[in-house]
């Protein structure tokens, strides 16, 4: 690309705006970088040591809204004063990801969806770099593309992808989609529509022809839906709990997890997968296709697949004191990841639940905390809602508002043979910075009893 005289702010610099920073000035663009709060000293430093020109605490309008392009974080709501005067002149605003993909050639398996891209994604990872493959992983986890596109040269990036990514994206084509499924969720940055939301997801499938992958879950009636009113080009593979299916996907059989690509078949007991509950086989289902359609061996897969760690704050298990086990799912920020928690749960459940609701809606979780929660700690700021939802069915519900009274409380309602389990449904910043924080603070005071 001609570069001459083109003129990139980038706003927001934490780690996807820096990463972005790095790789403009390293493709010789004219960068500005620009941060409304305090920038990290981390990346202060990798911006001065480069001498790429940044402002912290404000947003210059006459630096910013010149620019030939605009790389926003996705941090960073539409709704925000600079964006709207961005987008009134007509100054076109991207994500770190769609500026990024325009300088690699790599393989792009992106992974979106409400709940379960992180893990989802990471497994993908583990599937390829055990398979030898030479991969990275990134987006909204760990390193920013943009930074390891500019440091590195990778032949694959498994990339997890936000709405608020896929919303700045135009050009960018992934070349393997997967879309975990889709529900509710900052439904606040939507204008309230579920279907702009819905659409916003969609988007992991523009630009994509019939060389490309997409592979989804059909379980999912939204996703479902949604694609019989659009024209999908990509390859489908499906993946699901609820039927056999005749061509290329995966699905469940005998407890058997089957994953079927161009009638080639991998089985393996899901007793064997290392993740285990319902959605943890829906992201197996999901990874297995993605390492097969790049034909790693079925039993690289398998050890793989056995063998993956659990990763931190979700679902994951802290420690057995005293008979009770403690779990730390603490990134279940929404109803959908909360519902899976409660459902892999085979003891009885001292739920800590809480924080801030974003516009929840609990009737889908009526039946599994009638059928396995016998006490509610609720740990946020207002839990109104939850004595409204819950208290004609669990006799038990009490309020904290710190993670040592809660995880105090919920031991002493605890029997040896009972779980408690930090699944919130809601958000933390009520009482936490955020969630790694709310379950750091969880996993410490189990850590104190
Ligand atoms: P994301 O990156 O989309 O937020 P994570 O993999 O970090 O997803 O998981 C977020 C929460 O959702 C965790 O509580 C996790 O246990 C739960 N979860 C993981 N996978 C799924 C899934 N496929 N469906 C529903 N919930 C899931």
């Amino acid at each position: 690309m001609n570069t001459e005289n083109k003129y990139i702010v980038i706003l927001g610099a934490a780690e996807s705006g820096t990463g972005a920073a790095i790789l403009a000035e390293q493709k010789d663009y004219d960068v500005f970088v620009s941060d409304m709060g305090t920038i990290k000293p981390q990346y202060k430093k990798q911006l001065q040591n480069r001498n790429i020109d940044f402002e912290e605490g404000e947003h210059s309008d006459s630096r910013i809204l010149n620019a030939n392009e605009i790389i926003k974080s996705p941090g960073i709501p539409d709704t925000a004063p600079i964006i709207v005067k961005a987008i009134m002149k007509g100054v076109p605003i991207i994500s770190d990801i769609e500026f990024a993909a325009r300088y690699t050639d790599a393989k792009l398996i992106c992974v979106t969806g409400s709940n379960g891209k992180t893990t989802t994604a990471t497994i993908i990872y583990e599937l390829y770099k055990n398979a030898g493959l030479n991969v990275c992983l990134a987006g909204n986890i760990g390193k920013s593309f943009a930074w390891s596109v500019a440091e590195n040269n990778f032949d694959f990036y498994i990339l997890e992808l936000s709405s608020f990514q896929l919303d700045h994206m135009y050009d960018f084509k992934a070349d393997i989609a997967v879309l975990t499924n889709i529900t509710p969720d900052h439904l606040d940055r939507y204008d309230n529509s579920f279907q702009n939301y819905v659409n916003s997801k969609f988007r992991i499938l523009q630009n994509q022809d019939k060389n490309d992958a997409f592979i989804f879950n059909i379980d999912d009636e939204v996703v479902h839906m949604e694609m019989n009113n659009r024209n999908i080009k990509a390859r489908q593979y499906p993946f699901t709990q609820k039927q056999k299916l005749s061509s290329s996907g995966a699905y469940l059989e005998d407890n058997q997890l089957i994953i079927n690509i161009n009638s080639d078949i991998l089985t393996m007991t899901i007793e064997k997968l290392a993740l285990q509950g319902k959605h943890n086989v829906y992201n197996s289902l999901a990874g297995g296709i993605a390492a097969r359609l790049q034909d790693i061996r079925k039993e690289s897969i398998k050890n793989c697949l056995s063998d993956f760690q659990s990763l931190e704050h979700r679902l994951e298990k802290v420690a057995e004191v005293r008979g009770v086990d403690f779990i730390n799912d603490s990134k279940a920020t929404n109803v959908n990841s909360a519902w899976f928690a409660l459902e892999s749960m085979n003891k009885p459940v001292i739920w800590i639940a809480g924080g801030v609701d974003k516009g929840n809606d609990y009737t889908s979780l009526m039946e599994l905390v009638h059928d396995k929660v016998k006490a509610i700690v609720c740990l946020g700021k207002d839990n109104a809602k939850i004595h409204e939802a819950f208290g004609s069915i669990v006799d038990t519900i009490i309020d904290t508002d710190d993670a040592s009274e809660a995880v105090l409380s919920a031991f002493y309602l605890g029997l040896p043979g009972d779980t408690v389990l930090l699944s919130p449904a809601c958000a933390s910043f009520d009482l936490f910075e955020n969630y790694e924080d709310r379950g750091e603070k969880f996993k410490r005071a189990v850590h104190d009893l």
